[in-house]
């Protein structure tokens, strides 16, 4: 479990004193949609039949539309008009699932916030187990995949992926673990002090130290509808997570470097000793010519496009843009 790092002096305010205080705690769910009309409305029954296990519980439901264009406003809207624990976040355009939680976790103001997918491939039931754990202390509680019903293709790349990141981050970001999360108030609001454009949420979480627990659970099937992630946003996530967490591509590049330096060096000696003994063979040798050109050509462009990811990164950061535009709040008694 990664060491408390703590990023500020506050000291944490146990979640039992706000319930102490007298109205009972307040739970948030932080709910990310995107083009999600077919399965949304069920994914609100199913969640509200199993909040309603817990009634000793306020809660409040933020769903975030992220620009959908398929309807999934309408059917907000209709949520909103006939449960008052319902907001919604309306995005004036697409702006990803990490900056659609971003959005949620700003607009949430409950004592335990809990981040999960509209899809019901987060299972609502696991959330009271996350609820649980964070009745026994725990301030962060993390929602662990044991198994999970994607293609052959998602689970290979992403069990990869997870152990990759592991071994390269400066950070102890737990592997098979989404944004499926219990964060506490204390632990939500450092959250939210997070304001960097390129963001992979899992990440900063991990960095924050608190006391951490995990719940296993076995990730469903999408309900309805197709993944949002397709491969291009995957791999722009993919690649925020390691060049917002290690710099290791950059010191690659070193020592890439000092070994083609090192066979430089060797190619010199051994092509000026033939020309010193061997003057009659000096003109052959174009394969070898090509490969040293090609080989170095190759390694030169790779290591631009790395320094150009984190100089893009560099980028986005300096233009200071606010990380997402809403157009509107919607609330149970507006319209
Ligand atoms: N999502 C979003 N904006 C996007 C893509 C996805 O808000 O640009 C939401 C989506 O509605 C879902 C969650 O993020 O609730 C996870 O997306 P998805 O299920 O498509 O990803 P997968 O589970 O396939 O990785
Ligand atoms: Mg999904």
């Amino acid at each position: 479990m990664a060491e408390a790092i703590s990023h500020s002096v506050r000291v944490p305010v146990p979640q039992q004193q706000a319930a102490e205080e007298g109205s009972p705690s307040l739970v948030s769910y932080v709910l990310p949609v995107y083009n999600e009309v077919e399965g949304i409305r069920r994914f609100h029954e199913e969640l509200t039949a199993v909040v309603a296990t817990r009634p000793e519980f306020r809660y409040e439901f933020v769903y975030v539309n992220d620009g959908s264009v398929d309807g999934s406003l309408g059917i907000l809207r209709d949520l909103a008009k006939n449960d008052s624990r319902v907001h919604v976040v309306d995005f004036a355009r697409n702006f990803g699932h990490q900056i659609a939680i971003t959005a949620g976790l700003d607009h949430a103001a409950g004592d335990a916030v809990i981040i999960m997918d509209t899809d019901l491939q987060d299972p609502p039931r696991v959330s009271l187990e996350l609820i649980d754990a964070w009745l026994s202390g725990a301030e962060i509680v993390s929602a662990r995949r044991r198994t999970r019903q994607d293609s052959r293709f998602k689970r290979f790349t992403a069990h990869g992926y997870y152990r990759l990141l592991r071994h390269c981050a400066e950070v102890d970001i737990p592997v098979d673990t989404g944004d499926f999360r219990l964060l506490d108030r204390r632990a939500a609001e450092e959250l939210r002090g997070f304001r960097e454009r390129s963001r992979f949420i899992r990440g900063m979480v991990a960095s924050m130290g608190f006391q951490q627990a995990e719940v296993l659970f076995d990730r469903d099937e999408r309900v309805a509808g197709e993944t949002k992630y397709p491969m291009r946003k995957m791999l722009r996530l993919a690649a925020d997570g390691v060049t917002s967490f290690s710099t290791v591509p950059l010191r690659l590049i070193t020592r890439i470097g000092f070994v083609s330096l090192a066979l430089a060096l060797l190619g010199i000696v051994y092509a000026v000793a033939l020309r010193v003994f061997l003057p009659e063979v000096t003109v052959s040798g174009w394969t070898m010519l090509m490969v040293a050109m090609l080989f170095l050509g190759g390694v030169q462009m790779l290591s631009l496009g790395v320094i150009g990811s984190y100089v893009g990164r560099i980028y986005n950061e300096v233009q200071q843009r606010p990380l997402y535009i809403v157009r509107k709040v919607i609330r149970y008694d507006q319209d």
